[in-house]
């Protein structure tokens, strides 16, 4: 008896998620923000007040030269980084620490090396308290992703990309109301990014969820996004606001959608511009 039910259990399919189409959640509001690092002499400002308001269920890209400042304005949202001026909130909420509303995914790969891929995913909801669903959360997540079967491998046993896949499961195993990813695709192979693009899509599409996405790739930016910001260089300041009108779902094909062509030519010019004055300020 107790072998069939084991035997049930192992043949379930993992329970859906709690998907949030369409939610109220994940208002995000920086507001007049400004951020500087330092004392004294070694007192340099990254960010440079900074308004850009993000509606719920929307997925914004940030383009910027580097070190114009995006990671820190990302950080200010996830709760690492404290404005020196003006407030970041999230649903209405001002952010003064990181929480479990808000997943983050980086470009290193952060698991824990020690802890299974399970044990990884299940790793938020054990922490805030979720303790005894973690390993069925797990479950959930790692059937999302198609890594199921790795669920007792460790990330060292694991390519990049799968590892990428095992991040971003791990950030959405708290139910978070916005994503955050910094240049989270930047150590992927070219035909690995493409596909860890598309399941993003599939995943905010069936998540509603908010995403703000760092990346220095216009490409990208355009394929993912329903705006796209770009920054100034530093100190960062948001240069242009640009809605990409091209519809959803979109294929690889959008490359030669006129709007892409359109937008691309602006995204290049902006951040050649910004990138010569951030080339400039090195020199000096
Ligand atoms: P980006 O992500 O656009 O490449 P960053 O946000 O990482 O740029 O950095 C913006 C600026 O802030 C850079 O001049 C960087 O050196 C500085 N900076 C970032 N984080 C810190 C920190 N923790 N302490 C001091 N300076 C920092
Ligand atoms: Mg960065």
């Amino acid at each position: 008896m107790l072998k069939n039910i084991i035997k049930i259990g192992e043949t379930m399919p993992p329970p859906k998620p709690r998907h949030r189409v369409r939610s109220d959640k994940g208002h995000v509001v920086i507001d007049k923000v400004g951020i500087t690092f330092g004392k004294g002499a070694q007192r340099h400002a990254a960010v440079e007040q900074t308004s850009v308001e993000v509606k719920p269920g929307e997925f914004v890209c940030l383009l910027g030269p580097s070190g114009c400042g995006k990671s820190t304005l990302l950080n200010s949202v996830a709760g690492y980084v404290q404005p020196s001026e003006g407030v970041v909130t999230v649903d209405g909420v001002k952010i003064e620490r990181p929480g479990p509303d808000r997943g983050m995914v980086f470009q290193q790969y952060s698991l824990f090396p020690w802890m299974t891929i399970r044990q990884n995913i299940g790793f938020g909801p054990r922490v805030t308290g979720a303790g005894s669903t973690a390993d069925a959360t797990a479950d959930t997540f790692l059937g999302l992703i198609g890594l199921a079967k790795f669920a007792n491998r460790y990330p060292g046993e694991l390519s990049g990309g799968m590892q990428q896949r095992v991040g971003i499961a791990r950030a959405l195993a708290n139910y978070p109301s916005v994503l955050l990813m910094d240049e989270p695709f930047g150590a992927l192979d070219a035909q690995t990014r493409v596909m860890m693009q598309e399941s993003l899509l599939q995943i905010w599409s069936e998540f509603g969820i908010t995403v703000m996405f760092v990346t220095h790739d216009v490409d990208e930016a355009l394929f993912l996004a329903d705006r796209v910001l770009i920054m100034s260089a530093s100190p960062g300041r948001i240069i242009a606001d640009l809605t990409v009108p091209i519809p959803r779902p979109r294929s690889l094909d959008i490359a030669t959608h006129d709007d892409f062509i359109r937008l691309k030519r602006i995204c290049l010019e902006k951040i050649r511009a910004e990138s010569i004055k951030a080339f400039d300020q090195q020199l000096q």
